[in-house]
Protein backbone atom coordinates (compact mmCIF):
# COMPACT_ATOMS: atom_id res chain seq x y z
CA UNK A 1 0.00 0.00 0.00
CA UNK A 2 3.02 2.72 0.61
CA UNK A 3 4.77 2.17 -2.36
CA UNK A 4 2.52 3.99 -4.82
CA UNK A 5 2.70 6.66 -2.05
CA UNK A 6 5.91 6.91 -1.70
CA UNK A 7 6.38 7.05 -5.56
CA UNK A 8 4.09 9.93 -6.07
CA UNK A 9 6.35 11.47 -4.03
CA UNK A 10 9.11 10.80 -5.66
CA UNK A 11 7.75 12.80 -8.35
CA UNK A 12 7.26 15.77 -5.72
CA UNK A 13 9.49 19.19 -5.34
CA UNK A 14 7.99 19.99 -1.70
CA UNK A 15 8.61 16.28 -0.48
CA UNK A 16 12.18 16.07 -2.42
CA UNK A 17 13.34 19.56 -0.56
CA UNK A 18 12.29 18.11 2.78
CA UNK A 19 13.53 15.20 2.65
CA UNK A 20 16.75 16.31 1.45
CA UNK A 21 17.45 18.69 3.93
CA UNK A 22 16.61 16.02 6.49
CA UNK A 23 19.67 15.78 8.39
CA UNK A 24 19.92 11.98 9.06
CA UNK A 25 18.93 11.15 5.28
CA UNK A 26 22.53 10.74 4.30
CA UNK A 27 22.94 7.90 6.52
CA UNK A 28 20.50 6.07 5.43
CA UNK A 29 20.88 7.40 1.53
CA UNK A 30 24.60 5.67 1.79
CA UNK A 31 23.33 2.33 1.49
CA UNK A 32 21.98 2.99 -1.35
CA UNK A 33 23.95 5.45 -3.14
CA UNK A 34 27.46 5.07 -1.45
CA UNK A 35 29.22 8.05 -2.42
CA UNK A 36 29.10 11.86 -4.09
CA UNK A 37 31.93 11.80 -6.70
CA UNK A 38 34.29 9.76 -8.58
CA UNK A 39 36.92 10.04 -5.96
CA UNK A 40 34.33 8.33 -3.46
CA UNK A 41 33.34 5.69 -5.80
CA UNK A 42 36.65 4.62 -6.96
CA UNK A 43 37.64 2.51 -4.12
CA UNK A 44 34.18 0.58 -4.10
CA UNK A 45 34.97 0.22 -7.52
CA UNK A 46 38.09 -1.69 -7.20
CA UNK A 47 36.47 -3.30 -3.77
CA UNK A 48 34.04 -5.01 -5.83
CA UNK A 49 35.51 -5.86 -8.80
CA UNK A 50 38.67 -8.04 -6.71
CA UNK A 51 35.53 -9.77 -4.99
CA UNK A 52 35.24 -11.10 -8.57
CA UNK A 53 31.89 -8.52 -9.49
CA UNK A 54 31.43 -6.55 -12.27
CA UNK A 55 29.47 -3.29 -12.02
CA UNK A 56 27.29 -1.08 -14.11
CA UNK A 57 27.30 2.60 -13.19
CA UNK A 58 24.49 5.16 -12.80
CA UNK A 59 25.44 8.79 -12.18
CA UNK A 60 22.58 9.72 -10.24
CA UNK A 61 19.88 12.19 -11.62
CA UNK A 62 17.02 12.32 -13.82
CA UNK A 63 14.07 14.60 -15.36
CA UNK A 64 16.28 17.49 -15.44
CA UNK A 65 15.08 21.04 -16.83
CA UNK A 66 17.49 22.39 -18.69
CA UNK A 67 20.08 21.52 -21.57
CA UNK A 68 22.85 22.46 -19.61
CA UNK A 69 21.74 19.92 -17.19
CA UNK A 70 22.07 17.24 -20.00
CA UNK A 71 25.18 18.70 -21.31
CA UNK A 72 26.63 18.17 -17.79
CA UNK A 73 25.22 14.50 -17.62
CA UNK A 74 26.98 13.44 -20.22
CA UNK A 75 30.38 15.16 -18.54
CA UNK A 76 29.93 13.24 -15.62
CA UNK A 77 29.70 9.67 -17.34
CA UNK A 78 32.76 11.01 -19.48
CA UNK A 79 34.66 11.79 -16.60
CA UNK A 80 34.15 8.18 -14.70
CA UNK A 81 35.03 6.54 -17.80
CA UNK A 82 38.58 8.28 -18.41
CA UNK A 83 38.74 6.64 -14.74
CA UNK A 84 37.57 3.33 -15.45
CA UNK A 85 40.60 3.89 -18.06
CA UNK A 86 43.31 4.98 -15.37
CA UNK A 87 42.12 2.06 -13.78
CA UNK A 88 42.12 -0.97 -16.39
CA UNK A 89 38.90 -1.81 -14.77
CA UNK A 90 37.06 -1.14 -18.48
CA UNK A 91 35.77 -4.51 -18.74
CA UNK A 92 34.46 -5.38 -15.76
CA UNK A 93 32.31 -1.82 -15.68
CA UNK A 94 29.73 -0.83 -17.85
CA UNK A 95 27.25 2.43 -17.40
CA UNK A 96 24.01 2.81 -16.85
CA UNK A 97 22.04 5.53 -18.09
CA UNK A 98 18.79 7.38 -17.56
CA UNK A 99 17.91 9.22 -20.54
CA UNK A 100 15.56 11.82 -18.46
CA UNK A 101 18.80 12.78 -17.03
CA UNK A 102 20.51 13.45 -20.87
CA UNK A 103 17.35 15.70 -21.90
CA UNK A 104 14.46 13.38 -23.16
CA UNK A 105 11.95 15.55 -21.85
CA UNK A 106 12.93 18.95 -22.81
CA UNK A 107 11.97 20.37 -26.19
CA UNK A 108 13.59 18.24 -28.81
CA UNK A 109 14.56 16.10 -26.49
CA UNK A 110 14.90 13.10 -28.29
CA UNK A 111 17.62 14.23 -30.84
CA UNK A 112 19.35 15.82 -27.30
CA UNK A 113 19.23 12.85 -25.57
CA UNK A 114 20.69 10.64 -28.27
CA UNK A 115 23.22 13.64 -29.18
CA UNK A 116 24.30 13.71 -25.56
CA UNK A 117 24.25 10.04 -24.70
CA UNK A 118 26.39 9.19 -28.01
CA UNK A 119 29.43 10.34 -26.89
CA UNK A 120 29.43 8.31 -23.61
CA UNK A 121 28.90 5.21 -26.07
CA UNK A 122 31.65 5.87 -28.17
CA UNK A 123 34.01 6.66 -24.68
CA UNK A 124 32.79 3.11 -23.25
CA UNK A 125 33.27 1.44 -26.08
CA UNK A 126 36.67 2.97 -26.69
CA UNK A 127 37.94 1.44 -23.32
CA UNK A 128 36.70 -2.45 -24.15
CA UNK A 129 32.79 -1.87 -22.58
CA UNK A 130 29.10 -0.32 -23.17
CA UNK A 131 26.15 1.28 -22.27
CA UNK A 132 22.84 0.04 -21.04
CA UNK A 133 19.86 2.36 -21.73
CA UNK A 134 17.70 1.86 -18.08
CA UNK A 135 13.55 2.25 -18.60
CA UNK A 136 12.04 5.05 -17.21
CA UNK A 137 8.51 5.59 -16.94
CA UNK A 138 6.32 4.02 -19.62
CA UNK A 139 5.73 7.38 -21.56
CA UNK A 140 9.54 7.17 -22.15
CA UNK A 141 9.91 3.73 -23.36
CA UNK A 142 9.24 4.73 -27.68
CA UNK A 143 11.96 7.03 -27.80
CA UNK A 144 14.16 5.05 -25.42
CA UNK A 145 13.62 1.91 -27.80
CA UNK A 146 14.13 4.06 -30.70
CA UNK A 147 17.16 5.72 -29.68
CA UNK A 148 18.35 2.13 -28.58
CA UNK A 149 18.47 0.68 -31.97
CA UNK A 150 20.25 4.06 -33.48
CA UNK A 151 22.88 3.45 -30.75
CA UNK A 152 23.21 0.01 -32.02
CA UNK A 153 23.62 0.53 -35.61
CA UNK A 154 26.92 1.58 -34.70
CA UNK A 155 27.41 0.17 -31.41
CA UNK A 156 25.69 -3.03 -31.10
CA UNK A 157 26.66 -4.26 -27.62
CA UNK A 158 24.36 -1.32 -26.39
CA UNK A 159 21.81 -2.89 -23.77
CA UNK A 160 18.61 -1.86 -22.52
CA UNK A 161 16.21 -2.56 -20.10
CA UNK A 162 12.36 -3.80 -20.10
CA UNK A 163 9.80 -4.29 -17.60
CA UNK A 164 7.89 -7.20 -16.71
CA UNK A 165 5.55 -4.81 -15.51
CA UNK A 166 4.45 -3.32 -18.36
CA UNK A 167 1.45 -5.03 -20.93
CA UNK A 168 3.72 -4.43 -24.21
CA UNK A 169 7.23 -6.26 -22.41
CA UNK A 170 6.52 -9.40 -24.17
CA UNK A 171 6.26 -8.00 -27.55
CA UNK A 172 9.24 -5.98 -26.61
CA UNK A 173 11.36 -9.20 -26.06
CA UNK A 174 10.47 -11.18 -28.58
CA UNK A 175 11.67 -7.98 -30.77
CA UNK A 176 14.68 -7.98 -28.72
CA UNK A 177 15.79 -11.25 -28.24
CA UNK A 178 17.83 -11.57 -31.22
CA UNK A 179 21.68 -12.07 -31.70
CA UNK A 180 24.39 -9.60 -30.08
CA UNK A 181 21.51 -7.94 -28.16
CA UNK A 182 22.08 -7.38 -24.25
CA UNK A 183 18.64 -7.18 -22.53
CA UNK A 184 18.16 -6.60 -19.03
CA UNK A 185 14.57 -7.36 -17.51
CA UNK A 186 13.66 -6.00 -14.47
CA UNK A 187 10.12 -5.76 -12.44
CA UNK A 188 9.76 -2.32 -12.98
CA UNK A 189 9.95 0.58 -10.67
CA UNK A 190 7.75 3.57 -11.41
CA UNK A 191 3.78 4.07 -11.09
CA UNK A 192 2.05 2.95 -13.62
CA UNK A 193 -1.52 3.11 -14.54
CA UNK A 194 -3.79 -0.09 -14.67
CA UNK A 195 -4.34 0.97 -18.66
CA UNK A 196 -0.64 -0.50 -19.41
CA UNK A 197 0.70 -2.33 -16.08
CA UNK A 198 -0.08 -5.45 -14.07
CA UNK A 199 -0.82 -3.61 -10.42
CA UNK A 200 -0.53 -6.91 -8.22
CA UNK A 201 3.16 -8.89 -7.58
CA UNK A 202 2.14 -12.27 -8.70
CA UNK A 203 0.72 -10.93 -11.69
CA UNK A 204 4.17 -9.18 -12.10
CA UNK A 205 6.22 -12.01 -11.14
CA UNK A 206 4.40 -14.17 -13.96
CA UNK A 207 4.58 -11.88 -16.04
CA UNK A 208 8.82 -11.87 -15.04
CA UNK A 209 8.73 -15.58 -15.93
CA UNK A 210 7.08 -15.55 -19.31
CA UNK A 211 9.67 -12.75 -20.70
CA UNK A 212 12.64 -14.37 -19.28
CA UNK A 213 11.32 -17.59 -21.10
CA UNK A 214 11.63 -15.49 -23.95
CA UNK A 215 15.02 -13.99 -23.42
CA UNK A 216 16.72 -17.14 -22.55
CA UNK A 217 15.21 -18.96 -25.52
CA UNK A 218 16.21 -16.15 -27.81
CA UNK A 219 19.55 -15.15 -29.01
CA UNK A 220 20.39 -12.06 -27.51
CA UNK A 221 22.32 -11.66 -23.61
CA UNK A 222 19.69 -11.54 -21.14
CA UNK A 223 20.73 -9.63 -18.18
CA UNK A 224 18.18 -10.80 -14.70
CA UNK A 225 17.65 -7.54 -12.81
CA UNK A 226 16.08 -9.27 -9.16
CA UNK A 227 17.02 -9.96 -5.80
CA UNK A 228 13.75 -11.86 -5.89
CA UNK A 229 15.15 -15.62 -4.39
CA UNK A 230 12.78 -17.01 -6.64
CA UNK A 231 12.77 -15.47 -9.88
CA UNK A 232 17.10 -16.02 -9.71
CA UNK A 233 16.04 -19.69 -9.38
CA UNK A 234 13.74 -20.21 -11.77
CA UNK A 235 16.19 -18.11 -14.41
CA UNK A 236 18.90 -20.60 -13.63
CA UNK A 237 16.30 -23.35 -14.99
CA UNK A 238 15.46 -21.61 -17.72
CA UNK A 239 19.24 -20.79 -18.59
CA UNK A 240 20.09 -24.74 -17.88
CA UNK A 241 16.69 -26.01 -20.12
CA UNK A 242 17.82 -23.66 -22.69
CA UNK A 243 21.02 -24.66 -22.94
CA UNK A 244 22.93 -21.50 -21.96
CA UNK A 245 26.57 -21.57 -20.70
CA UNK A 246 27.49 -19.90 -17.22
CA UNK A 247 28.93 -16.47 -19.48
CA UNK A 248 25.59 -16.78 -21.48
CA UNK A 249 23.41 -14.62 -19.16
CA UNK A 250 24.31 -12.60 -16.46
CA UNK A 251 22.86 -11.32 -12.81
CA UNK A 252 22.37 -7.92 -11.70
CA UNK A 253 21.42 -6.04 -8.52
CA UNK A 254 21.39 -3.15 -6.37
CA UNK A 255 24.56 -1.99 -4.40
CA UNK A 256 22.75 -2.10 -0.59
CA UNK A 257 20.30 -4.67 -1.48
CA UNK A 258 21.51 -8.87 -0.72
CA UNK A 259 24.77 -8.67 -0.86
CA UNK A 260 26.18 -11.84 0.23
CA UNK A 261 23.62 -13.02 -2.40
CA UNK A 262 26.11 -11.00 -5.13
CA UNK A 263 29.13 -13.05 -3.22
CA UNK A 264 27.27 -16.28 -3.69
CA UNK A 265 26.57 -15.83 -7.11
CA UNK A 266 29.66 -14.82 -8.11
CA UNK A 267 31.23 -18.08 -6.16
CA UNK A 268 29.31 -20.26 -8.05
CA UNK A 269 30.69 -18.92 -11.34
CA UNK A 270 27.70 -16.85 -12.04
CA UNK A 271 28.25 -13.59 -13.33
CA UNK A 272 27.26 -10.65 -11.32
CA UNK A 273 27.29 -7.34 -11.67
CA UNK A 274 26.35 -4.61 -8.93
CA UNK A 275 24.32 -1.73 -9.96
CA UNK A 276 26.42 1.01 -8.03
CA UNK A 277 24.53 4.77 -7.93
CA UNK A 278 26.67 7.59 -6.73
CA UNK A 279 26.34 11.62 -7.24
CA UNK A 280 24.60 14.35 -5.42
CA UNK A 281 20.62 14.27 -7.66
CA UNK A 282 19.61 10.68 -5.77
CA UNK A 283 16.28 11.61 -4.17
CA UNK A 284 14.28 10.03 -7.25
CA UNK A 285 16.64 6.57 -6.78
CA UNK A 286 16.67 6.68 -3.12
CA UNK A 287 12.54 6.97 -3.01
CA UNK A 288 12.30 4.24 -5.42
CA UNK A 289 14.45 2.11 -3.33
CA UNK A 290 12.07 3.11 -0.12
CA UNK A 291 9.04 2.11 -1.89
CA UNK A 292 9.99 -1.37 -3.09
CA UNK A 293 10.65 -2.41 0.72
CA UNK A 294 8.34 -0.55 3.56
CA UNK A 295 10.93 -2.17 5.91
CA UNK A 296 12.76 0.76 4.32
CA UNK A 297 10.63 3.35 4.89
CA UNK A 298 10.17 2.87 8.40
CA UNK A 299 13.98 2.45 9.42
CA UNK A 300 14.41 5.83 7.06
CA UNK A 301 11.47 7.29 9.57
CA UNK A 302 12.67 6.01 12.86
CA UNK A 303 16.21 7.03 12.46
CA UNK A 304 14.44 10.88 11.42
CA UNK A 305 12.02 10.69 14.75
CA UNK A 306 15.47 9.51 16.62
CA UNK A 307 17.63 12.31 16.24
P1 LIG B 1 11.05 -7.73 -5.10
O1 LIG B 1 9.94 -8.71 -5.01
O2 LIG B 1 10.71 -6.27 -5.03
O3 LIG B 1 12.15 -8.00 -4.02
C1 LIG B 1 12.62 -9.31 -3.72
C2 LIG B 1 13.44 -9.21 -2.44
O4 LIG B 1 14.60 -8.41 -2.66
C3 LIG B 1 12.71 -8.51 -1.30
O5 LIG B 1 11.93 -9.41 -0.55
C4 LIG B 1 13.85 -7.95 -0.50
O6 LIG B 1 14.45 -8.93 0.29
C5 LIG B 1 14.84 -7.55 -1.56
N1 LIG B 1 14.64 -6.15 -1.98
C6 LIG B 1 14.11 -5.70 -3.15
N2 LIG B 1 14.14 -4.36 -3.21
C7 LIG B 1 14.68 -3.94 -2.04
C8 LIG B 1 14.97 -2.67 -1.50
N3 LIG B 1 14.73 -1.54 -2.17
N4 LIG B 1 15.54 -2.62 -0.27
C9 LIG B 1 15.82 -3.74 0.43
N5 LIG B 1 15.57 -4.99 -0.04
C10 LIG B 1 15.00 -5.09 -1.25
N6 LIG B 1 13.53 -0.58 -12.57
C11 LIG B 1 13.11 0.15 -13.62
O7 LIG B 1 11.92 0.50 -13.70
N7 LIG B 1 14.00 0.53 -14.61
C12 LIG B 1 15.30 0.16 -14.59
O8 LIG B 1 16.05 0.52 -15.51
C13 LIG B 1 15.76 -0.64 -13.50
N8 LIG B 1 17.05 -1.06 -13.44
C14 LIG B 1 17.40 -1.96 -12.47
C15 LIG B 1 18.67 -2.52 -12.48
C16 LIG B 1 18.99 -3.55 -11.61
C17 LIG B 1 20.35 -4.18 -11.67
C18 LIG B 1 18.03 -3.99 -10.65
C19 LIG B 1 18.33 -5.10 -9.72
C20 LIG B 1 16.80 -3.38 -10.59
C21 LIG B 1 16.47 -2.37 -11.46
N9 LIG B 1 15.22 -1.76 -11.43
C22 LIG B 1 14.81 -0.98 -12.49
C23 LIG B 1 14.33 -1.93 -10.22
C24 LIG B 1 13.34 -3.05 -10.41
O9 LIG B 1 12.35 -2.68 -11.36
C25 LIG B 1 12.64 -3.40 -9.08
O10 LIG B 1 11.95 -2.28 -8.61
C26 LIG B 1 13.59 -3.86 -7.99
O11 LIG B 1 14.61 -4.66 -8.49
C27 LIG B 1 12.83 -4.67 -6.93
O12 LIG B 1 12.31 -5.85 -7.51
P2 LIG B 1 12.92 -7.31 -7.26
O13 LIG B 1 12.95 -7.99 -8.58
O14 LIG B 1 14.19 -7.23 -6.56
O15 LIG B 1 11.79 -8.07 -6.45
Amino acid sequence: MLGPVILAASRSDRMRRLISAAPVTKQVVDRFIPGETVDDIVPIIKDLTAKGLELTMDVVGEDITTPGQATAARDAYLALIDHLKDLGLGEKVEMSVKLSMFGQALEGGHELALANVRPVVEAAAAIGTTVTLDAEDHTTLDSMFAIHEELRRDFPQTGCVIQAYLFRTEADARRLAAAGSRVRLVKGAYKEPAEVAYQQKHEIDKAYVRVLRILMEGEGYPMIGSHDPRLIAIAQELAHQAGRKLNEYEFQMLYGIRGDEHLRLAAEGHRMRVYTAYGTDWYGYFMRRLAEKPANLRFFLRSMVSK
